[in-house]
């Protein structure tokens, strides 16, 4: 099969600077590193691809020689003779992009089979009340277990799991290609260092299985939206004998019927009839703690906000509580009755007797409106 030209499999420029192919390759083997990709076959396939185009263009000699002859200037043929000697053709570390991109999850022998299991992450739907109060409350997850049948080994019970011959148990082989050597990968073991001949039937090998866990999670008072809370050990569990990932339970608050929250202050909509709006009166409004008086003062305005300090919510980092504020929204009367509409045309009739007065707002936009019109 033809081999494809470098600088497509990493898509840059010919002229592309060598920041940008690195950004190139880091970005492709993110994508389709084994590692990430356990079910997808092509996937190994394309970052080895991008692998072998990223060792050749960031290295200044053989990316010259590359431009000039392309790949046959790697081929078997040119060997020690080819267009820069034995020397240069040492193998390439990659230790130092893969610190970068998967930044302490392999155990401590850089690239060894032992890794860490992968964190989870639970959506926790709760009501505005429980997360004001805190709560304790059962999850059900998804998590990979350790295979009961085969005790993890993946081998079936009576056999047990031979050094894989292949890479000698390391999991990573060295490979020759052209004059360069190339650690990879275990083609044959995949990186796990052994082999099963006969593999357990529960668990097809793997040595690990789905299976759901119910966890109990306290919700501690304050919790606010997209708030993280870690269940230390409990994600997947590692490979090979790693330790196993977190859980990270995220909070999620459902939309409250009465109550919005913004940080830790709680807002609500608070209707009052016109006549308390005009004559004052008091109230009763609800709060997470209960019901709580509030006095209106005569000739309240809608749009006015009653503040009740510390009748909010107290955050989790917080030392106090916060503020509840109610918006006044003066509810014009709806569905009157004859008798109320005669009230309220005798009153129009005697309001409207000194007008300005009483409605001061009204007369000063009228003001406003006709020097707006210049009359
Ligand atoms: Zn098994
Ligand atoms: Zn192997």
């Amino acid at each position: 099969m033809a081999k494809k030209d470098y600088y497509e499999v990493l898509g840059v420029n010919r002229d592309a600077s060598d920041e940008e192919i690195k950004k190139a390759y880091r970005k492709l083997a993110m994508k389709h590193h084994p590692d990430r990709n356990p079910d997808n076959p092509k996937a190994e396939e394309y970052f080895k691809e991008a692998k072998e185009a990223y060792e050749t263009l960031s290295d200044g000699q053989k990316r010259a020689a590359y431009d000039q002859h392309g790949h046959a200037a790697f081929e078997g043929g040119m060997g020690s003779g080819g267009p820069f000697g034995a020397g240069g053709a040492a193998g390439f570390d990659f230790s130092d992009i893969f610190g970068d991109i998967f930044g302490g999850g392999r155990g401590g022998g850089g690239r060894s089979n032992v890794q860490r299991g992968a964190d989870l992450r639970y959506n926790l739907e709760i009501t505005l009340e429980q997360a004001a109060h805190g709560t304790e409350t059962q999850i059900r997850v998804p998590t990979m277990a350790e295979c009961e049948t085969c005790h993890g080994s993946g081998a079936k019970p009576g056999t047990s799991p031979a050094t894989c011959s292949t890479c000698g148990g390391h999991g990573q082989v060295r490979m020759q290609q052209g004059f360069f050597s190339i650690q990879q990968t275990c083609p044959r073991c995949h990186g796990t260092g052994k082999m099963i001949a006969s593999p357990c039937k529960d668990c097809n090998g793997n040595g690990r299985i789905k299976q759901h866990k119910t966890l109990s999670v306290k919700i501690p008072a304050g919790v606010d939206n997209d708030d993280r809370i870690r269940l230390s050990g409990e994600g997947e569990h590692g490979v090979n004998g790693g330790p196993p990932g977190d859980l990270y339970v995220v909070i999620h608050t459902k939309p409250h019927a009465v109550f919005q929250r913004d940080h830790n202050d709680l807002h609500c909509e608070m209707p009052i009839n016109f006549s308390t709006a005009a004559l004052g009166g008091e109230i009763e409004i609800p709060t997470l703690d209960g019901v709580a008086r509030i006095k209106i003062p005569a000739e309240t305005q809608s749009g006015k906000t009653f503040r009740l300090r510390g009748k909010g919510i107290k955050g989790v980092r917080s030392s106090s509580h916060g503020d509840l504020h109610c918006h006044v929204v003066v509810e014009t009367p709806v569905n009157l009755t004859e008798r109320q509409k005669e009230l309220l045309r005798e009153f129009e009739t005697i309001n409207n007797e000194d007008s300005d007065r009483h409605n001061p707002r009204a007369k000063s936009w009228m003001d406003k409106v006709k020097d707006f019109f210049g009359q």
